[in-house]
């Protein structure tokens, strides 16, 4: 039996990149040699197995042939006699195709190095159509890599362009496209994810309220840019800039769905697509099965980016409703993210990149001052009487107090000297 370094950590290794998981393949092994030496045993579908020290993964040298519709329509093979050649050639790219032995020998049968110096994610084979979740895959990678200079093979996007043409995404479940997704989140250049995914149809396959943004006009007196679906990839970026959190990226993303449904005659004004929004992404949410944290985000700043940009002239009282609506008492992390959001909003849009966004220090410095509020010193100043009315009783001297100081805030804000 051999064993060898196989995938992503080959990959990042002669890309000088560190910290990727590794995984092996083994090659001229049985399943009954792997368990006589200790591996355990975790692969459903095919022989994957645990390294009983350093628990990494170590799969046996297999090939795939494609057999019905979907992720489980394959026959998989794995015996002694699959060489590694063949494993390699299962695989989704050429840069992921390359093995290493424990003398540090490279084996890259399919072209991996000479992609790698072209910064060219290209297929193996041709049998990468049977896959649709590799769409998604080079997508993401596109993403991960772009910072490097890394494009998508033009015969490898042909290939894409086919695969959605004839249909193969349709079969994808869910949770494996949001994994995907998920993960595209998590990459600085998220953006090139969602380009890609456009470029060869994807898009308008798995997020057609997305995919629909583009060509939609909006007032270049507010938005230099016009094109909803282009400001939408702006937000993104700028969202990255601003946090690592994938809610807020997956929020920046979603904001503007509802611009995608404002009647033509309307346009390139978008009355209502604040609160239209948030049908459509609770639609996306559930066709996707997003996680709640994410789809909590994403339709509160759907709804209320519009009030925050618009902070510095709302009246106290409005400032306690959208607090209260954000359930930001309860919710100080969530509000705090929300507020990411839309500065992420204003600043993308074309030449307004790096504007300052005082609305959200200054809200943030309203909210302070109320949720400094305690109720145990409320009730000492002003006793409730106990009773079933008490917890009413106390939730309105809460709102009244609240009130108060923030009509004391916003006086101070507007009389202070700009
Ligand atoms: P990462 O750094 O994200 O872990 P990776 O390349 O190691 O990148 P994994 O998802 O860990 O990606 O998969 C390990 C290897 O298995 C890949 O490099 C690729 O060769 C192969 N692979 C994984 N998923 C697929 C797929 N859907 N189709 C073909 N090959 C795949
Ligand atoms: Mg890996």
């Amino acid at each position: 039996m051999k064993i060898y370094l196989v995938g992503g950590a080959v990959r990042d290794s002669l890309l000088n990149l560190s910290g990727s998981d590794r995984d092996w393949v083994v090659v001229g092994a049985s399943i009954e040699e792997m368990l006589a030496l200790g591996y355990k045993p975790v692969g459903k579908d095919f022989p994957v197995f645990l390294h009983p020290k350093t628990g990494e993964e170590y799969a046996l040298a297999r090939t795939e042939r494609k057999s019905g519709k979907g992720y489980k329509g394959f026959t998989v093979y794995a015996a002694p006699d699959v060489t590694l050649e063949e494993d390699l050639q299962r695989r989704d790219l050429t840069i992921n195709a390359m093995a290493m032995d424990d003398q540090q020998q490279l084996v890259d049968p399919w072209g991996g190095q000479r992609d790698l110096a072209l910064k060219h994610l290209r297929h193996v084979s041709p049998a990468f159509g049977e896959d649709p979740l590799r769409v998604l895959r080079v997508a993401r990678f596109a993403a991960r890599f772009a910072h490097l200079g890394f494009v998508v093979a033009p015969d490898t996007h042909q290939l894409m362009c086919n695969m959605v043409e004839e249909g193969e995404l349709e079969h994808l479940i869910a949770e494996r496209v949001w994994r995907e997704m998920d993960t595209a989140l998590g990459e600085t250049d998220a953006r090139v994810f969602i380009e890609v995914l456009r470029a060869c149809g994807a898009l308008h396959v798995l997020l057609p309220e997305l995919d629909r943004l583009f060509g939609v006009p909006q007032p270049p007196k507010w938005h230099p840019e016009i094109d909803t679906g282009l400001h939408t990839l702006m937000v993104l970026d700028q969202a990255c800039r601003l946090s690592n959190d994938k809610t807020v990226r997956f929020a920046a993303l979603m904001h503007d769905l509802g611009k995608g449904t404002t009647p033509t005659a309307e346009l390139p004004r978008h009355i209502g697509h604040e609160t239209r929004g948030i049908k459509l992404i609770d639609k996306v949410c559930r066709r996707l099965r997003v996680p709640t944290a994410y789809a909590e985000l994403a339709s509160l700043a759907s709804q209320f980016h519009t009030h925050c940009h618009q902070a510095l002239v709302l009246r106290p009282d409005t400032v306690l409703k959208l607090f209260e609506s954000l359930d930001a008492f309860r919710r100080a992390e969530r509000f705090e993210k929300f507020l990411l959001v839309c500065e992420a909003d204003a600043r993308g849009r074309l030449g307004l990149e790096d504007e300052p966004y005082p609305q959200a220090d200054y809200l943030r410095q309203a909210f302070k001052s109320v949720a400094d509020l305690n109720v145990p010193d409320l009730l000492r100043e002003h006793p409730v009487p106990a009773g079933p009315q008490a917890g009413e009783a106390i939730r309105e001297l809460l709102h009244t107090k609240r009130l108060q100081v923030l009509r004391a805030f916003v006086e101070q804000q507007r009389s202070a000297p700009q």
